[in-house]
């Protein structure tokens, strides 16, 4: 098992995000590199970085040589066989939004798979063929090397039914329409790291609030998802980057037939011109509006804040009362004014802060006599995924990792 590395791959549109773990153990999973072409088709651009952040590689490159998903996987393919020749690839782990409900678990991909993987596509238009097309090009380029997809859906199978329905008829949830929730990825790796960094609260009731471009929350209890805010599709929930967040239908109905906007339009409106970017009008960033003196700008940042509360005032209830809150993502990562602001709204429900550990951004950020604990841990959805990998061929082949 020497040498072996797996490479953990998410595709979007127009990006390709990849990491390359060696495999040195089950739990033992070193980051070795990781990188991210953006602009597919239009402006490509690679970056590299090794597993201390020193940059390898920055490149513009042509539209012809980066044209499609396919030319990406072909040259950052070529790249990482030149650099880590020494190396053998093990499997390829990717990061697929939507699993259904048939797929609870990550799975081998194979001809089948993929049939019924791509039957899901209505219910991810936007993410889940790019997802597919990515594993496409690999099973075209090296057929041999086996392909892992690790769904953003499934850590959310285990919510109860009530927590999965929508109150239209029947038939449509049925046919699909239900609360999936996404983010899973995220949220599994916290539950597995919470009994090593939070072991007091591993075990009860925690609020996860995974708060990046994209930003959901999830109730975890006992480190199983119970309920989460994101769920048909990832606009629901708290306001993100570009995306609303909850949304009166009724505003949508008045969209189409008052306003006369398309099912295009709507979907632009909704995923990239929404949130954060539409209420203040300067920006997605959470960092630009923190520092803009103008009021829209403020005005944005309060409501992430009033609906993130709201939103943890709920899944507190779901939960029955609270153990811990733990901030991951972007904005949960690295903003402690945010963290601040949000937890100070919270403190009806016990909780209270450590300013300094805040400041900090320290693991625990509650004072010692809290009674709900505060914490930061930052997620990794690529070692998640590598993880899964490694142990689905390794269980398949019968075999283990020394
Ligand atoms: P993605 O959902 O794309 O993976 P991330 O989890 O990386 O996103 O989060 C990206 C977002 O995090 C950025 O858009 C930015 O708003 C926010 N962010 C990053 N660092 C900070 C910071 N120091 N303060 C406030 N917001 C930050």
């Amino acid at each position: 098992m020497s040498n072996s590395i797996i490479l953990v791959v998410n595709a979007g549109s127009s990006s390709l995000k990849f990491s390359v773990f060696r495999v040195n153990g089950a739990e033992n999973l070193p980051l070795v590199i990781r990188g991210q072409m953006d602009g597919i088709g239009t402006r490509p651009y690679l970056k590299v970085r090794d597993a201390n952040e020193t940059m390898l590689v920055e490149s513009d490159l042509t539209t012809s040589e980066a044209a499609t998903v396919g030319d990406a996987i072909t040259l950052v393919g070529a790249w990482l066989r030149e650099r880590l020749q020494h190396e053998s690839l093990f499997a390829v782990g990717h990061r697929v939004v939507h699993g259904g409900t048939q797929f609870s678990h990550p799975v081998l991909v194979d001809r089948e798979v993929l049939m019924a993987l791509e039957q899901l596509i209505p219910l991810a238009p936007l993410h889940q063929p790019h997802n597919l097309a990515a594993i496409r090009a690999i099973g075209e380029r090296q057929p041999q090397i086996p392909q892992v997809a690790c769904f953003d859906t499934a850590f959310h199978r285990t919510h109860p039914q009530i927590a999965d329905l929508y109150a239209l008829p029947w038939k449509y949830y049925e046919s699909g329409v239900r609360h999936y929730g996404f983010h899973g990825l995220s949220y599994e790796y916290i539950a597995l790291i919470l009994p090593k960094m939070a072991p007091e609260i591993a075990n009860g009731r925690v609020i996860v609030a995974h708060l990046g471009s994209g930003a959901s929350l999830c109730a975890l209890r006992a480190g199983k998802s119970i309920d989460s805010t994101m769920g048909f599709s990832p606009l629901d929930g708290v306001p993100m980057g570009t995306r609303p967040g909850a949304l009166d239908p009724g505003v949508l109905l008045y969209l189409v037939n008052q306003c006369g906007l398309s099912g295009g339009e709507l979907e632009t409106l909704l995923y990239k011109e929404s949130g954060l970017l539409g209420l203040s009008g300067i920006s997605n960033d959470m960092r630009i509006l923190l520092e803009s003196q103008e009021s829209r700008a403020q005005l944005a940042v309060e409501y992430f804040v009033h609906y993130t509360v709201k939103q943890i005032g709920a899944l507190a209830a779901v939960l029955g009362g609270v153990d811990g809150i733990v901030f991951t993502a972007g904005i949960g990562e690295h903003s402690p004014v945010i963290r601040a602001r949000i937890l100070q709204a919270c403190a009806w429900l016990g909780v209270s802060v450590d300013t300094a550990a805040n400041e900090r951004s320290d693991s625990c950020i509650s004072s010692t006599d809290s009674k709900v604990s505060a914490w930061v841990i930052p997620t990794n959805e690529e070692l998640m995924i590598a993880r899964h990998t490694l142990a689905l061929i390794n269980s398949r082949k019968g075999g283990h990792v020394e």
